[in-house]
């Protein structure tokens, strides 16, 4: 009862509100404060979370709903579709007595065949059979659109083997902490497992060195982001002779239905290095680290102490979240993560609200129009790559709400007492679905994100929007305010997804999503130019002593939020027709810019802004409410009224890439 309570009062504050500011802040000296410093002063991180903000607010809110479905499934399965399948997940996951009775047993079948393992011709078919149970050791396959064909499906072929979350993390001094509190985690989990103190001292030696060299032949978060270099497209006879310890036939036998012709290589260069280190390495110890990937990736669905053991590392030291999320969470995040679908499809049912779908597509297209109008007046653009990048702009689709068809789980066998099966199921289910599509055409109404996702994203092979109903809430959006709240929150991230479409990456897919040049040299030139500027700004912020914002590794997010907050200002003026009337004593321009910096409002851990700072590609939310406001070109103009103080110096349109 006291939670229902809680959760009311919760969803009435998500919402824009005057209140969360700090009026005693000059918004010339601290926009962001100004703007969501009183919410900021007040809010406290939960002690189940490394963060407070207002994605997490709103992401709680859902989960809440979600949960309401999951009970209304376990007690009348037959009346909801794919009600016994989310019945039994969710049961099977909420049963500790049942995992702790358990304890390591599920995972035996999995670690005998590691054991069994003769030699290093034997590797490739180990690791499809484990990846066939969820467990991803040395490589990541990845069957989805080919970037310079896409229309088809392509199997890709990706660096992976970590434990933790970056590159950086195995070579950087300032975070010898970190690797030496992996290496007691290992022990730890080991030590549960059932080694002696030796043994598992041995196996967390080994693990670490291991990962180290893969570290050093891995690309860096900021180095993946350019598509071009993750395009090596290979055929599958060249494949196997670069990389003949793979034994390709071998290692996709039972992965995919058919060899395809060739495959896309992300980074030949790790496949080599790779191969070098198998070779080194004894097989003893390559079964260690397997061992390891095992433990990681099942311990939460093992016995209470798997969980709370793997905790202590993966939550509490790398983001500093002090406890936990209660179990019915947990239940409801495992659920999302494996048959997702089923859910949204229910979740769309019972809590999309239609009527402000009418109101969304108004707004989409003003956002639209603004952008266009942009585009055709971009100054240091030649005529020819514009009207190109008009084309890019007409042909680009939108997606809003949820997807026409759900995801058939027919086939899945669950049981209300097998977690770890029920895992391994909607596993296979999901490889076999998408490697079963490799070389056929893609599937242009799937969507990436669930309906009830509280996000959006661009889809560059798709050159495509997308927009779930779970970001059709407050504090994004509100049909019951103003259109100043309304443009500066979801017209600012439709602004920004639209943006990516021309981000340094996104330009350069075609207007059938095609990775190909279509630029003029010189543009691109130009273009390089003003990229570079932006990198510069957003490097020279401090995230925490020592740690500046990561300029490269963000750039095409901190594109799309300079250029996602113009688009979406200019379409505001068109809702407003000449008008600018205020509200609670703040005009519709104002309310614009404090509707955008409030959506960013959040409070996290330092442990948490130190992890974003190293693998997140978007600025830290502070920067994100801040930097687009302050450089914005009407930003003096607007809050000039309301500030004792010369206006901040960096203008967006210095730069003015889009
Ligand atoms: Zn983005």
């Amino acid at each position: 009862m006291f939670g229902d309570i809680d959760f009311m009062q919760k969803s009435k504050d998500i919402g824009f509100k005057i209140s969360n500011m700090d009026l005693h802040i000059d918004p010339f000296d601290d926009f962001y404060n100004y703007a969501c410093g009183t919410w900021i002063k007040r809010s406290k991180i939960p002690k189940d979370s490394p963060i407070i903000s207002s994605f997490y607010e709103l992401r709680d809110n859902t989960y809440k709903k979600l949960k309401l479905i999951l009970l209304s499934c376990i007690k009348e399965p037959s009346k909801f579709k794919n009600g016994k399948l989310l019945a039994d997940f969710y049961q099977s996951y909420i049963d500790m007595k049942t995992r702790d009775r358990l304890k390591f047993s599920p995972i035996k079948y999995i670690i005998e065949r590691i054991d069994a393992l003769k030699g290093k011709d034997e590797l490739p078919k180990l690791i499809a059979f484990l990846m066939l149970n969820a467990v991803n050791t040395f490589i990541r396959f990845d069957p989805s659109p080919d970037e310079k064909n896409s229309s088809v499906y392509a199997l890709h072929i990706h660096q992976g083997g970590l434990s933790l979350p970056e590159k950086s993390y195995y070579i950087e001094d300032l975070l010898k902490k970190v690797r030496l509190s992996l290496r007691e985690n290992i022990i730890r989990m080991f030590r549960l497992y059932g080694f002696s103190i030796a043994e598992a001292q041995r196996a967390a030696d080994t693990v670490i060195r291991i990962e180290t060299k893969i570290a050093m032949i891995s690309r860096s978060k900021g180095e993946l982001r350019d598509v071009l270099k993750n395009y090596n497209k290979m055929s599958t006879d060249e494949f196997r002779k670069r990389f003949a310890y793979l034994h390709l036939d071998e290692l996709l036998n039972d992965i995919v239905p058919k060899l395809p012709d060739y495959l896309i290589v992300g980074q030949p260069e790790f496949l080599s290095g790779l191969g070098k280190i198998i070779e080194e390495e004894n097989i003893d110890d390559i079964k260690l680290y397997l061992k390891w990937h095992v433990l990681r990736s099942t311990a939460n669905l093992l016995h209470e102490k798997a969980a709370n053991t793997l905790f202590l590392f993966f939550g509490r030291q790398l983001t500093g979240q002090k406890k936990m999320k209660p179990m019915w969470y947990r239940a409801t995040n495992f659920i999302i993560n494996t048959i997702g679908n089923a859910l949204s499809e229910l979740y769309v049912e019972k809590y999309f609200d239609k009527s402000a779908e009418a109101k969304a597509v108004k707004l989409v297209n003003n956002v639209r129009k603004a952008f266009r109008k942009r585009l055709s007046r971009v100054s240091w653009m030649s005529q020819s790559t514009k009207n190109k990048a008009l084309e890019k702009f007409d042909a680009m689709s939108v997606k809003i709400g949820y997807p026409a068809e759900f995801k058939d789980y027919s086939s899945i066998k669950s049981s209300k007492n097998d977690l770890l099966g029920n895992y391994v199921k909607a596993y296979q289910f999901e490889l076999k679905r998408t490697m079963n599509r490799v070389g056929k055409r893609v599937d242009k109404k799937e969507w990436y994100m669930e309906a009830f996702t509280v996000n959006a994203y661009y889809n560059a092979s798709m050159n495509e929007i997308v927009l779930p109903a779970g970001i059709f809430q407050p504090p994004f959006f509100d049909p019951n305010l103003d259109d100043a709240i309304n443009y500066g929150g979801i017209g600012g991230i439709i602004g920004h997804e639209l943006t990516h479409g021309f981000d340094d990456q996104g330009s350069k897919y075609d207007k059938y999503g095609n990775l190909r040049e279509w630029w003029e040299t010189d543009d691109r030139q130009k273009f390089n130019e003003k990229a570079k500027d932006i990198e510069n700004l957003y490097s020279s912020l401090e995230v925490l002593p020592g740690i500046n914002v990561n300029g490269k590794l963000t750039l095409g997010e901190n594109i799309a939020d300079l250029g996602g907050i113009h688009i979406a200002y200019d379409a505001l003026h068109y809702a407003l027709k000449g008008k600018n009337p205020r509200i609670d004593g703040f005009t519709e321009e104002q309310r614009f810019f404090i509707a955008w910096a409030q959506i960013w409002k959040e409070k996290s851990t330092a442990k948490a802004k130190e992890l974003m700072a190293k693998i997140d590609p978007h600025s830290p939310a502070r920067f994100r409410g801040l930097i687009p406001v302050i450089t914005h070109s009407d930003f003096e103009r607007v809050f000039k009224e309301k500030s004792k103080l010369a206006a901040p110096k960096f203008r967006y349109s210095d730069v003015n890439l889009w």
